[in-house]
């Protein structure tokens, strides 16, 4: 059984390689970003309340996204395992993680530190070309990342859950070291 939570700033190919490794183990890959632009796309009630935050690389608020979190977990095809992209994104959603999952008991979980210099992640992220790619909304994004979503590196270190991976190489380099470090 693979739970694993992928963590990293944008930019460090937490999507790409959580799709391939979700693939090969033959397991979802959420991803709480992709989800929020597909109801975005869709103008659902949750694409209509998320997008101004989406928009402006800023965190859409908890409940929304622990909502929609829990929702997907409960789904049967998350009962083999899963890969979690893009949550938790701070500390107070890590903490809601916890809580659920014990109280669903899909505990077990690794975290995935998937870690890239910045100049990396930018270059990356520019050549991308998403909506929320500009670059005044990339340095706000990455703001966030370092003041609500790298103090999780310390939160999941001192719960012994992390794996570190290094990002700064190529997508194939990644890939293979990830299937080392977890295991599969
Ligand atoms: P991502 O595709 O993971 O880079 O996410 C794109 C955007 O979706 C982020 O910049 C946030 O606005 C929003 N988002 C995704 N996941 C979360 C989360 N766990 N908490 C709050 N906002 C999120």
């Amino acid at each position: 059984m693979t739970r694993l939570i992928f963590l990293g700033p944008p930019g460090a190919g937490k999507g790409t390689q959580a799709q391939i490794l979700a693939e090969h183990l033959h397991i979802p890959h959420i991803s709480t970003g992709e989800i929020l632009r597909q109801a975005m796309k869709e103008q659902t009630p949750l694409g209509i309340k998320a997008q101004s935050y989406v928009d402006g690389g800023e965190l859409v608020p908890d409940q929304l996204v622990q909502d929609l979190v829990a929702e997907r977990l409960n789904q049967q095809d998350a009962k083999s395992g899963w890969i979690l992209d893009g949550f938790p994104r701070k500390v107070t959603q890590a903490a809601f993680l916890e809580e659920l999952l014990q109280k669903t008991g899909q505990g077990g979980e690794r975290v995935v530190n998937l870690d890239a210099p910045d100049a990396v992640v930018i270059a990356r992220l520019l050549d991308r070309g998403r909506k929320d790619d500009s670059e005044e909304v990339i340095r706000r994004r990455l703001e966030v990342y370092r003041n609500e979503t790298a103090p999780l590196i310390d939160y999941y270190r001192d719960r012994q859950k992390l794996l570190t991976v290094n990002g700064d190489q190529s997508q194939a380099e990644v890939t293979v070291e990830l299937q080392t470090v977890v295991g599969s």
